[in-house]
């Protein structure tokens, strides 16, 4: 029997934390071809693949390895793109530690799971790097689809019917396509011109046509896309954020970090030349402590260069963002202030000048199975602060809901749909993404389109 490489997972290249703290460039660079290749001998080619159970599209993960072992690059590339249509983007946003590299078994004892993660991303650079010269326009076949809303969720749902020969138009509210990965995620962790906006070229060179500008409900209504096309898809996410409704939430300098992140991203505010500049604090409380904290609290560093606190009222343990933001975030300088509860929002001449807060201690679990924070006593303190941003989740745009009648939701605002099909109550339409999950991930999105197009081409008869 061949002998175990004992070699430990191999660290990707970062951008030093003090330098990156002035720019928006990418913090993570991947591996180079020489790691890349050492990291790939470390897979075991395990027979029961574990990790495969783990990823939520079943990438055939020891299958794209192996590839890489062979220095197959375009073999792995075809590995990948059986199941997943956007690597370079989860090689960087999947919360890979929970998912594959959690079942992979050089995880404890052989030192630590293979870099899965970093390995797909490798990948997809490399299948962006060769551009969309080798798509081919399929023969359409007389059938339409419009697919509302431009984020994964659509992004895949249209590649897939475009490529079994459906007409395929997106129509998205905003005036740049991507959804979350345009306006959400910033561009140190997912650049636009070099990642997502190739990912979108390659759609556009099977023939989709994405309509931007146009809010359905509004800009059109659901009856005039279900005269015009055999079936629709509805990936419109879950872009409505939640707030704590205590006092002092409407100050000026309080906002929600999708607002925040928005102005930032998607107009470009965090060039100080641009048109649409954002106001930063140079004391900041992000609440909250899932992704989106993360990314809200590392962009007000970048922009306003002052103190910024992640304030949460569970502990370390509990925070929901994916381990390297959270280690990204600390390295970057942000303070972690936990198990904490703002309780009401300060303000002078109607601007927000400090969070009153609460201590808390975890007590017993909740119905989530996660210890239940408690108030302790008498423990209020105020944080001096300038700006306020929340971060405590989103729902569904109540606009799909309000403008097609015909669709069954949840009492949550969540659309409901067939667990097989993703097909809605109406016949020919069909949803996924974060509109039916709520706030998820970028490949539950993407697997959730794929699904959808899948049923679609059978409904239609195109399979
Ligand atoms: P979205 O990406 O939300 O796209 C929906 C699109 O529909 C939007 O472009 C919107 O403008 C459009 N739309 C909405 N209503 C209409 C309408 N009426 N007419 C036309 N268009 C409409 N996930 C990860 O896996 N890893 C991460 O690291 C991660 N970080 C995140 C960071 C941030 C800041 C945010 C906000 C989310 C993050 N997520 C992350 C979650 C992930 O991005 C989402 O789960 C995913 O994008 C959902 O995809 P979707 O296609 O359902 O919707
Ligand atoms: Fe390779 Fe780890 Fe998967 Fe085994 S579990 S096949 S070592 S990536």
């Amino acid at each position: 029997m061949a002998a175990i490489n004992q070699t430990p997972r191999h660290a990707t290249r970062v951008q030093d934390a003090q330098e990156r703290i002035n720019n928006f460039k990418e913090v993570s660079l991947g591996f180079d071809d020489e790691t890349m290749h050492e990291e790939a001998l470390r897979c075991l080619n395990c027979k029961t693949a574990p990790c495969v159970k783990g990823c939520p599209v079943n990438i055939n993960i020891p299958g794209f390895i192996a590839k890489l072992v062979e220095n197959d690059k375009d073999g792995a590339l075809d590995v990948i793109s059986q199941s997943s249509l956007l690597p370079a983007i989860c090689g960087r946003v999947c919360p890979q530690e929970k998912q594959c590299e959690n079942n992979c078994v050089r995880k404890l004892k052989l030192g630590g799971s293979v870099a899965i993660g970093a390995l797909e991303r490798y990948v997809g650079d490399y299948g962006l790097q060769k551009g969309t010269a080798d798509i081919k326009m399929p023969e359409k076949k007389g059938k339409k689809v419009a697919v509302v809303g431009s984020g994964p969720s659509g992004l895949a749902c249209a590649a897939d019917c475009a490529k079994a020969g459906c007409q395929v138009t997106i129509f998205e509210a905003f005036h740049k396509p991507g959804g979350v990965l345009i306006y959400g995620i910033p561009e140190f962790r997912l650049p636009k011109k070099n990642v997502v906006e190739k990912e979108i070229d390659k759609l556009r060179a099977l023939g989709v046509e994405i309509k931007l500008n146009m809010v359905v409900g509004k800009t059109i209504t659901f009856a005039e896309l279900e005269e015009e096309y055999d079936a629709i898809f509805i990936g419109s996410g879950a872009g409505l954020p939640m707030f704590m409704n205590i006092p002092g939430e409407d100050l000026n300098g309080v906002s929600s970090a999708n607002e925040f992140l928005t102005r930032s991203n998607l107009m470009g505010a965090y060039n100080p030349e641009a048109i649409t500049p954002i106001y930063c604090g140079k004391a900041v409380a992000v609440i909250g402590a899932g992704n989106v904290a993360m990314d809200a609290a590392r962009t007000a560093k970048r922009i306003g260069k002052g103190e910024v606190y992640i304030i949460y009222r569970r502990s370390r343990e509990e925070m929901p963002a994916r381990k390297e933001e959270i280690e990204h975030a600390e390295e970057e300088g942000i303070k972690f202030v936990l198990l904490t509860n703002p309780v009401e929002m300060i303000g002078e001449n109607g601007r927000v000048s400090g969070l009153k807060c609460v201590k808390m201690e975890l007590g017993e679990p909740d119905a989530s199975g996660r210890r239940r924070p408690v108030a302790i006593e008498g423990s209020e303190f105020v944080l001096p602060v300038d700006q306020v941003i929340v971060s405590l989740g989103t729902s569904p745009n109540p606009m799909i809901k309000n403008s097609c009648k015909d669709i069954e939701f949840s009492p949550k605002g969540t659309i409901l749909v067939d667990e097989n099909t993703n097909r809605t109550s109406v016949d020919n339409i069909y949803a996924g993404g974060d509109a039916v999950t709520g706030a998820a991930t970028v490949i539950l999105a993407m697997g959730a389109g794929r699904k959808a197009a899948k049923a679609i081409i059978e409904q239609l008869g195109l399979n």
